[in-house]
């Protein structure tokens, strides 16, 4: 066995400042990343021909879950939460190394505060989470078109209507100029249902949720089986 410890490149800043209602696989949300570098490793040349990729791998460290360590089994939604699979037939956050894996749109380089910084979209990433490797995605390779996933099929993800009270509407107006994916990445989020999966047969839930998306704090209900997302409010 060789150990070999990793230092994060940098890190990706996204809309998503709590676990609660990220998706759980990427581009399943048209939700930003921003991956900043870190000076002590980073070289503006390591992104050299990175144009020619229009999606890339992003693997990350589950920063926020590393000390729960892991376990041989893990729960997965897929199974409805109660029955469990093995974590290597599994994409749980809980694993040995702590590592994460995503594909997502190279949305392009660009300057930020004089430092160079990669823009991506489809994120399902948490909020300042540290970035080991970038590689470019290989549709060749990747892409495997007769490949299946048995159990693990997109069905499995909820699709909720999601609706917007008056005073939600004014809120995401008001910010259209500085967040003009707000609507979209509310609507995106939230048609996933993100509750638990013991209460998504509700369909008429009394209780109000509450996901923070970028600095506002969205609260929403599930009634006759569709999203009302009720107010948004600057945090
Ligand atoms: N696509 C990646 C993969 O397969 O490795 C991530 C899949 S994992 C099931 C996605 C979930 O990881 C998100 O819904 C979020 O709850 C969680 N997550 C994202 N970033 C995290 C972080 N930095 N620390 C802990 N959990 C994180």
């Amino acid at each position: 066995m060789h150990p070999h410890s990793i230092i994060p490149i940098g890190e990706i800043h996204t809309p998503f400042k709590q676990k609660f209602a990220i998706p759980r696989q990427p581009n399943l949300a048209n939700a930003p990343g921003l991956i900043k570098f870190d000076a002590d490793v980073f070289h503006p040349d390591m992104l050299r021909g990175i144009e020619q990729f229009s999606h890339l791998w992003i693997v990350f460290i589950f920063h926020q879950t590393l000390d729960k360590g892991y376990k041989p089994l893990v729960k997965a939604p897929r199974l409805g939460g109660n029955e469990k699979t093995g974590v290597f037939a599994s994409r749980s956050t809980h694993r040995p190394n702590g590592l994460g894996l995503s594909v997502v749109k190279n949305a392009g380089i660009s300057l930020k505060g004089g430092q160079t910084v990669l823009k991506v979209s489809g994120v399902d990433i948490l909020h300042r989470t540290p970035v080991v490797d970038i590689k470019p995605y290989l549709p060749y390779a990747d892409c495997i078109k007769d490949a299946d996933a048995f159990l693990a099929q997109p069905t499995h993800i909820p699709h909720r209507g999601v609706r917007f009270s008056e005073m939600a509407i004014k809120v995401i107006k008001q910010h259209t100029h500085t967040y003009p994916d707000l609507y979209e990445l509310i609507s995106d989020v939230l048609a996933q249902d993100p509750r638990p999966a013991y209460k998504q047969s509700n369909e008429n839930d009394a209780k109000v949720y509450k996901v923070q998306l970028y600095q506002f704090d969205v609260a929403w209900q599930v009634t006759n089986g569709e999203v009302l997302v009720t107010d948004i409010v600057e945090a």
